[in-house]
């Protein structure tokens, strides 16, 4: 699946928002946002533009599609799917993008961003409930155990990574055991966890039209 390559610090100038694209590096004072917190390009600073409500729908969108790293045609496809199930469709929607394989990875702290539990997962450094699963858009549920594969117990990086995210927390709908590197999902997602500032509503009514 084609991926966003760019530089991932302009993203959160764009949005105005930090998005925590980069794992430690966000956490630290070279973020970018935290030194020049104006959109990029020249003018970049001229922040007082009326903005039409197509164009804030249309920025929510791309917000929440570039928060998880995914492609248009993905995330239409992710959003087609929350509208046909029964209930909000906004909610659904972010709750499909939370249960991706590669953002539990990221949630569970295993990975220090969503890229990188991108890349985790591509290159089959887990299972799920003891079978490889490779596929970054994997769609996880409740009891399913995510376990580092034996043969990778040794990863200084995701150790590094686990002992960030248990000073930062993890979701209640999961849970992580860090001395056996295995985590499960105990519930599906709620929405007072997913606390970046997200309008999923936007979404909804940019995609309706
Ligand atoms: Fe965004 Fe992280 Fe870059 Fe800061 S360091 S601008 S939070 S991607």
């Amino acid at each position: 699946m084609a991926r966003y390559t760019g530089a991932s610090c302009r993203l959160c100038r764009r949005e105005n928002l930090k998005m925590f694209l980069k794992g430690d590096r966000c956490y630290s004072d070279k973020c970018a946002f935290e030194r020049r917190s104006f959109a990029p390009g020249q003018h970049g600073q001229n922040r007082f533009r009326k903005v039409s409500n197509y164009a804030l729908q249309l920025r929510e969108k791309q917000k929440v599609k570039q928060m998880y790293g995914m492609l248009e045609a993905q995330f239409h496809r992710f959003f087609k799917n929350a509208d046909a199930g029964t209930g909000v469709t906004g909610e659904i929607l972010l709750f499909m993008l939370e249960r991706r394989f590669d953002n539990t990875l990221y949630r569970m702290g295993f990975a220090s961003s969503r890229n990188q539990g991108r890349q985790m997962a591509r290159h089959g450094l887990f299972t799920v409930n003891g079978k490889k699963v490779n596929i970054p858009s994997y769609q996880v549920k409740p009891g399913d155990v995510i376990a580092l594969r034996p043969k990778n117990l040794k990863n200084a990086v995701i150790a590094d990574n686990l002992e960030g995210a248990v000073r930062r927390g993890v979701p209640s709908w999961l849970e992580l055991d860090q001395t056996k590197f295995q985590g499960t999902v105990k519930a599906l997602p709620n929405r007072e966890e997913i606390t970046m500032p997200i309008q999923e509503q936007l979404i909804v009514e940019l995609y309706s039209k």
